[in-house]
């Protein structure tokens, strides 16, 4: 008992280097998939997988058992839109000036460690200003060498010239080659998809509109011609992989809707024709709201030197936001849920779970969005976001009863990626 502990106090212990299988008992399971909570609960772990899930199982003598009294067990969280290389505060455009590719990844090594320890064990990366570092950075959590959540990542995110992604700090006489992330026709954008698969990413990232922290640019306005979107979305599918979009206007959302997208990110200008079509997708195409950066930017943005032109927008941006998340869940659409940390600071993630449920939604409708929902998205749904046989032994706990209290989410005492145990502060000893 007390060697285990020690094991994992010292660093990544697998459970299948412990000999037999491993128990977590709790006060009460959420499973992921909305149904009332189970309890008591017992998970049965072998190796990195959930092999059995009950109110009572059999425990073989000699068999390590995690006890975390009355806490409540959940799936560990998804967040569909993470920015992990970005150090919270520091300025993208700036950063192509003043740092380097490694800045990028000891800050996202460091970043993917506080995300996974707040109760977040996979992430969909939405991009890194030095293309391609999030690459390496998945690959490095997945051997095992950096703490992390298990990433998915979008390498380069494409751009129009001159739009939302395209540093405009630079005058024309300054070559910046390393970052080439621009597409001005849809045969431009169908090679920055294929260079983009062909470096390791796993998805495409498009900025189909303006941004709200992007000089000089109108969140609203489409960028990307009906065409260049199309022509990622076909050459993505031809990859067998889906296009996720940056879109903050209503023009632009509903083109990436209609060019088949999987993912309209922000979505802030949404409106009920944009909701109907989103409904007759059937669950092809998702709205995936970012409502706690507008709290962080309006706390944090001055002191962290953002230009009172971009602060200015965000608060543009938030109320026609807060009501398309309304909106939305009136109409009963699936949400996903996603924080753009980054622009918040990364561990906080959960915040976005309390944002949405002071806005009306259902604690138990905002844990599936951030669980079974946002594996259904990523096209993980048979690996992660709920607490099953099968899964990966992906678990999280906090103290009390997060139905009650969605905040609870932000204060995650336990935390398994794996069948390994990152963080545990409620486990009897
Ligand atoms: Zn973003």
């Amino acid at each position: 008992m007390k060697l285990r502990y020690w094991l994992v106090a010292f660093f990544v212990v697998p459970a299948s280097l412990l000999a037999g299988p491993v128990f977590i008992k709790a006060g009460r399971l959420i499973d992921g998939h909305g149904g009332a909570p189970l309890a008591p609960a017992m998970v049965r772990i072998e190796g990195d997988r959930i092999t059995e899930v009950g109110s009572a199982l059999p425990v073989p003598a000699g068999a390590q058992v995690i006890d975390l009294g009355g806490a409540t067990l959940l799936p560990g969280l998804i967040d569909l839109h993470t920015h992990l290389t970005i150090r919270y505060g520091e300025n993208w455009e700036k950063q192509l000036v003043e740092t380097t590719p490694a800045h990028a990844a000891l800050w996202g090594a460091y970043n993917a460690r506080l995300t996974l320890l707040a109760g977040f064990t996979t992430c969909r990366d939405m991009g890194t200003t030095w293309p391609y570092v999030d690459v390496d950075l998945r690959d490095a959590i997945a051997a095992g060498a950096v703490p992390g959540p298990r990433l998915f990542v979008a390498g380069s995110y494409i751009s129009t010239t001159g739009g939302a992604g395209d540093a405009k700090q630079f005058s024309d006489y300054v070559q910046v080659p390393l970052v080439d992330n621009l597409a001005d026709s849809p045969d431009e954008v169908v090679k920055q998809v294929r260079k983009n698969f062909k470096h390791g990413a796993d998805f495409i990232k498009l900025l189909a509109t303006g941004a709200v922290l992007s000089l000089g640019i109108t969140p609203g306005a489409q960028q990307f011609s009906d065409e260049e979107i199309q022509a990622a979305v076909k050459e993505a599918n031809r990859w067998g992989r889906q296009v996720a979009v940056h879109a903050h206007g209503i023009q632009g959302i509903k083109a990436v809707i209609r060019a088949g997208v999987r993912t309209v990110d922000h979505g802030s200008f949404l409106d009920d024709e944009a909701i109907a079509m989103l409904k007759a997708t059937n669950r092809h195409t998702f709205y995936v709201p970012t409502l706690y950066t507008m709290v962080a930017l309006e706390r944090d943005g001055a002191h962290n030197g953002v230009p009172e032109s971009e602060l200015a927008r965000a608060r543009m941006v938030r109320v026609p936001m807060q009501l398309g998340f309304q909106r939305a869940l009136a109409a009963g659409l699936p949400i996903g849920f996603a924080t753009d940390s980054g622009v918040i600071p990364h561990g906080e993630n959960a915040e976005e779970l309390a944002v949405r449920v002071v806005l009306g939604e259902a604690p138990m409708a905002a844990i599936v969005s951030a669980t079974s929902l946002n594996a259904e998205i990523m096209g993980w749904g048979d690996r992660v976001g709920a607490v099953e046989p099968g899964k990966f032994a992906d678990l999280i706990a906090v103290a009390g009863d997060p139905l009650a209290d969605i905040k609870q989410l932000t204060h995650v005492g336990f935390v398994m990626k794996g069948g390994v145990v990152y963080k545990d502060e409620l486990g009897k000893k």
